[in-house]
């Protein structure tokens, strides 16, 4: 039997054991520390556009202490891209507010800002007031249309809360993603374009912003030499271990940018030509993708009736993992009673797409080995 080739999967550098072996031998074996204190720099200046990072315990925990600050509170709603991980929804849920969906476009496949715009409109007469806060997503690592959906949220005056969680290393218009919104989410969960194991960040426009999210993460203690608490707070700082691991893997960064786009050109090179696939590619030079995922659309009218099904089901067969697209969040059973709006855009992705494996240390052999599979059945 061939070795099972995974959707995406962790890579070391290799000096990831010296920055946690380096927190043992100074017993900085908690969280904060000065692996966090300098992971947190070098994402920031990678980021650049003078944002202030604060590292968490999760991509979800950024999420909500991001809303947290833009005023998020019970009976509220908050707009979220509907073609999306559900982790990107959940935190609206935390604080009794409501999400509300809209569908994406069919060239990036995220946020519609024309769907935007007739939501916002439709949710201010229905609720007498406006949504609190926007939540584009960067699928994939595919940036978003930022321009028109920045200029949507200045016209109403929502803030945008941008979720990053696949796109670090992504870029529109020259400028990195994560650095658009008033506050972004990163992500270093396991299989995201870099790891801490487990962890995530806030990306925030202000130091103030940096400091609260600090003392929100931290149990929102008051400055007094007792333990004394004016609000609720949250235990959700990284470990100075996992950020020992975040450092090693900052190193690497460009390199793993680098090689998941490989795998995706890799890929368009033998499949692109195929009648009845479609990649997910860049709609114009404005748009730089991380290929976090590489992504395909099958239409089975135009591959005698060959469906993702029937490849996800052929590649497990030769040990090969791949995924249909995200669920939209308006379908799925837990957020059945959220508004939506929006056509059916999302929908089709999801019934006709699949994820391939992406992962960086994936070789020529490995993507080899999954073409000819796709291959022998169209
Ligand atoms: C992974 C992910 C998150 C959540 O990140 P965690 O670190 O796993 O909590 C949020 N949004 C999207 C789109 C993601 O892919």
């Amino acid at each position: 039997m061939n070795t099972r080739i995974h959707l995406s999967l962790a890579h070391m550098g290799g000096n990831e054991k010296k920055y946690i072996q380096e927190a043992f031998d100074t017993n900085w074996v908690v969280p904060l520390g000065p692996n966090v204190d300098n992971f947190e720099k070098d994402l920031a200046q990678f980021l650049g556009n003078k944002k202030h990072i604060v590292a968490l315990s999760s991509g979800t925990a950024a999420i909500h202490l991001g809303l947290l600050q833009l005023g998020v509170g019970y009976g509220d709603e908050v707009i979220c891209q509907s073609f999306t991980f559900a982790a990107s929804a959940n935190p609206i849920t935390y604080f009794g507010a409501k999400p509300v969906f809209v569908d994406s476009e069919a060239e990036t496949w995220n946020m519609s800002p024309e769907y935007l715009e007739i939501a916002i409109n439709e949710r201010i007469k229905a609720m007498g007031k406006k949504p609190k806060a926007i939540i584009p997503v960067h699928l994939y690592g595919m940036p978003a249309k930022m321009n028109e959906i920045l200029a949507i949220a200045q016209k109403y005056e929502i803030p945008v809360l941008e979720d990053a969680a696949e796109a670090l290393g992504s870029e529109y218009k020259g400028r990195k993603c994560g650095t658009f919104g008033e506050f972004a989410c990163l992500s270093f969960n396991g299989n995201k374009m870099i790891t801490t194991s487990g962890g995530g960040a806030l990306v925030c426009s202000t130091k103030e912003q940096a400091q609260k999210t600090m003392f929100y993460a931290t149990q929102a203690r008051d400055n007094a030499p007792h333990y004394q608490h004016s609000e609720i707070g949250y235990n959700y700082r990284m470990s100075n271990i996992c950020a020992g691991i975040g450092r090693g893997q900052m190193e690497f960064l460009p390199l793993r940018i680098g090689q998941r786009r490989k795998n995706s050109y890799y890929y368009r090179k033998d499949l692109a030509n195929i009648e009845g696939i479609t990649f997910h590619t860049e709609p114009s030079a404005d748009f730089f993708s991380n290929y976090w995922l590489t992504c395909i659309i099958i239409d089975p009218k135009k591959t005698n009736g060959v469906t993702r099904e029937d490849i996800r089901l052929a590649l497990e067969k030769a040990n090969i993992e791949s995924r249909p697209l995200w669920k939209p969040l308006h379908l799925q059973p837990v957020f059945s009673s959220c508004p939506y709006y929006g056509e059916k855009i999302s929908e089709n992705l999801f019934d006709n797409g699949l994820c391939l494996p992406s992962g960086s240390s994936l070789t020529e052999n490995d993507l080899d080995r999954v073409i000819a599979v796709i291959k022998s059945l169209l």
